[in-house]
């Protein structure tokens, strides 16, 4: 069980469940990050009397910092502070909450610490998964998934030996809009792709289960939390969202986790891993979950999903251009400057217009991550909403 806890993005969906699983079991939580400064990080900081608050916008922090002048908390601003705060002392593991490839910097700066991280934030593994499992490896630190599916992958590898795995089986829910063809998606709004018919999330990651490019974004992740090939990963549409996901082993033996839809779960198991602790998470009762269904995935109606595994194939900084165009432009359909069906578009113009470096070092990825957003805010940036 994890003692001293940092949280990068404490005040979004999964760094509130954190929160509420931190104070249930007892953990201290010492340092916590957010964007921006919101009365929640502040109520946050009167709670939990963490050693550190760090907030990325610099004006952001100076407002906060008066705010909190009489609690004797540290309050850092820019994007550095997420790093200072993820290599704090003291901590034993850090909680990656953040949305996006904001979170690649921090994370490092944790695996260098030899901190435990318990990651959240997919856009880092998606962007430079070589890196940094290479250097998790050579620190001794432990990635422990918080993913619901990737937790059930770990979950259901637990204690077997790495040539055991013969495939992962990763589940989809096929999100809000399964079963429609591409041109009935193409004009969805905001309000509509938000709303996911099983699991509470954010807005980022929302938009990302309706065009299903999280899936393909957590295919990529798979490849580098449990280094297999992108051919031995199955996507399964699982509308049902009872089984997390399995692995089959070499003997043809499948072993799958199941449970209620709460990332309150995958959060606390990464905290207590490798022990379990009792929770008051509704019990998964299978006399009234029904039939539980499986369907090959409509990749002509999913093109974000196709395209991510493409990249996912191709290697390299293909994955970091496919994270970052699709980031900036699931942002502009959030402002409502392009359509849904432009997501899709924005990304593979991305692919398509920027030189793929084939072996590309951690600044160099930097680099795409940022021509990726520069290309897709040049072009559709000026959109009118
Ligand atoms: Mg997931």
């Amino acid at each position: 069980m994890m003692q001293n806890i940092a949280i990068l993005g404490s005040t979004g969906s999964i760094g509130r469940q954190t929160v509420a699983a931190a104070k249930r079991l007892g953990i201290r939580v010492a340092a916590l990050t957010a964007n921006r400064s919101t009365e929640l990080l502040e109520a946050q900081a009167r709670e939990l009397h963490p050693e550190l608050v760090a907030v990325c916008d610099e004006n952001a922090a100076r407002e906060l910092k008066t705010a909190l002048a009489d609690t004797g908390i540290r309050v850092l601003g820019g994007a550095e502070a997420l790093t200072e705060a993820a290599a704090m002392p003291g901590t034993d593991c850090v909680v990656t909450a953040v949305s996006g490839s904001v979170g690649l910097r921090p994370t490092l700066a944790a695996i260098e610490q030899k901190k435990r991280i318990a990651l959240a934030n997919k856009e880092t593994l998606v962007c430079a998964g070589e890196i940094v499992m290479a250097r998790a490896r050579e620190c001794g630190a432990e990635i422990i998934p918080v993913d619901s599916e990737h937790s059930a992958i770990f979950q259901s590898l637990a204690g077997r030996a790495p040539g055991e795995l013969a495939r992962i089986l990763l589940t989809a829910s096929g999100g809000p809009f399964r079963g429609l063809t591409r041109e009935q998606t193409y004009y969805k709004t905001p309000a509509e792709a938000v709303a996911h018919p099983n699991w509470s999330m954010g807005a980022k990651i929302s938009v990302d289960s309706a065009t299903m490019m999280n899936k393909g974004l957590e295919f990529i992740e798979a490849m580098h939390l449990f280094s297999v090939e992108p051919d031995r990963i199955s996507v399964l549409i699982h509308p049902q969202s009872v089984v997390h996901s399995a692995v089959e082993l070499v003997d043809g033996t499948v072993i799958a986790q199941l449970g209620v839809p709460d990332m309150g779960l995958p959060i606390q198991y990464a905290l207590t891993y490798p022990e379990r602790a009792a929770s008051a998470a509704e019990r998964l009762d299978l006399f009234r979950t029904g039939a539980l269904e499986f369907f090959e995935p409509d990749l002509e109606n999913t093109p974000c999903l196709a395209l991510a595994m493409d990249a996912a194939r191709r290697g390299g900084g293909a994955p970091c251009v496919l994270s970052a165009a699709n980031e900036a432009a699931v942002a502009l359909f959030l402002q409502g400057r392009i359509s849904f069906g432009q997501i899709y578009e924005c990304t593979v113009a991305a692919l398509e217009n920027i030189s793929i470096i084939s072996r590309p070092g951690l600044e160099q990825l930097l680099e795409l991550d940022r021509e990726a957003r520069d290309f897709v805010q040049s072009r559709w940036g000026s959109n009118n909403p």
